[in-house]
């Protein structure tokens, strides 16, 4: 029984997860009653978000989610629908490209590419069909909590209110903040244990703390590929000491630092203010 009247195809190089800026071809085409493939069909390409996927949560976020865009050339220019004729063939290539937001530019801005579920699809007249990818960083783990070295902090709406979402990152990043934080509590036991707050997301990608999928609006987007964690550093509880000019917190960065962390991002930001923390940030490998 044939139903698939409009079908989408993709290059063998399919993985389930592609990292923002890979460009993947798609061959489209549209069929007949028979089964043939039509020259010269109009069919319809868009792609689409999930909503609540990779702990997005629709409720707390603006629509629509920002999908990646597409192209009828490799090089953009780049949308998220289009109608298309498939030529003299019948059969053409469109290249999606993983977390591209902007109209132009053939080189991604990857602080603004979001970690989700989304969908491709193709529309002919006699039917549709489409395909399910993600668009995420591979390598980012979860990391538990310990509660004799760290506690969880950091829950938003935004996330679902749960951190076991917000607390993901690469090993070798996670062993770096917990060779630190052993470090800092041998020679500091009364601190008792750290706070760690948002780290990435399961995909990673925009970690998008106020709904908006902005960047620069709490998009918090070096938190995007599991390469960073923050510490608390306010003066709440199970913060680490605000004494002496905050010299203890400046200890922990030097502490990071020495356990591979990069010396210019890894820093306490917004020093004095109810949103003091340390973070630290590693190197991809
Ligand atoms: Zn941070």
């Amino acid at each position: 029984m044939f139903c698939a009247l409009a079908m989408a195809a993709w290059a063998e190089s399919y993985t389930p997860m592609w990292t923002p800026g890979t460009v993947i071809s798609v061959l489209v085409w549209s069929v007949n009653e028979y089964g043939y493939v039509i020259p010269n069909a109009t069919i319809r390409v868009t792609t689409e978000a999930y909503r609540d996927s990779n702990v997005h949560a629709a409720a707390y976020h603006t629509a629509p989610a920002p999908a990646s865009k597409f192209g009828t050339t490799s090089t953009g220019p780049w949308v998220n629908a289009t109608n298309l004729n498939t030529g003299p063939t019948g059969q053409r290539y469109v290249y999606l490209k993983a977390g591209q937001r902007d109209i132009s530019g053939s080189t991604i801005d990857i602080r603004r590419s979001v970690g989700q579920a989304e969908k491709f699809m193709v529309c002919a007249p006699l039917g549709c069909d489409y395909f399910d990818y993600a668009v995420g960083y591979p390598g980012i783990h979860y990391v538990e909590e310990k509660p004799n070295v760290w506690l969880h902090i950091g829950a938003l709406p935004q996330h679902f209110n749960d951190n076991v979402y917000t607390h993901w990152m690469q090993s070798h990043a996670a062993n770096g903040v917990y060779r630190a934080a052993s470090r800092f509590l041998f020679k500091y036991p009364q601190q008792g244990s750290i706070r760690v707050n948002d780290m990435a997301l399961p995909f990673g990608g925009l970690f998008d703390v106020r709904g908006t999928w902005d960047p620069a609006n709490g998009g918090h987007w070096n938190h995007g590929r599991g390469l960073s964690v923050d510490i608390r550093g306010n003066g709440k509880e199970g913060s680490i000491s605000q004494a002496n000019g905050s010299a203890a917190q400046y200890e922990f960065v030097q502490l990071c630092i020495e356990e591979g962390a990069i010396t210019t991002t890894t820093k306490v930001e917004f020093p004095g203010t109810d949103n003091q923390h340390i973070h630290c940030e590693w190197p991809p490998l």
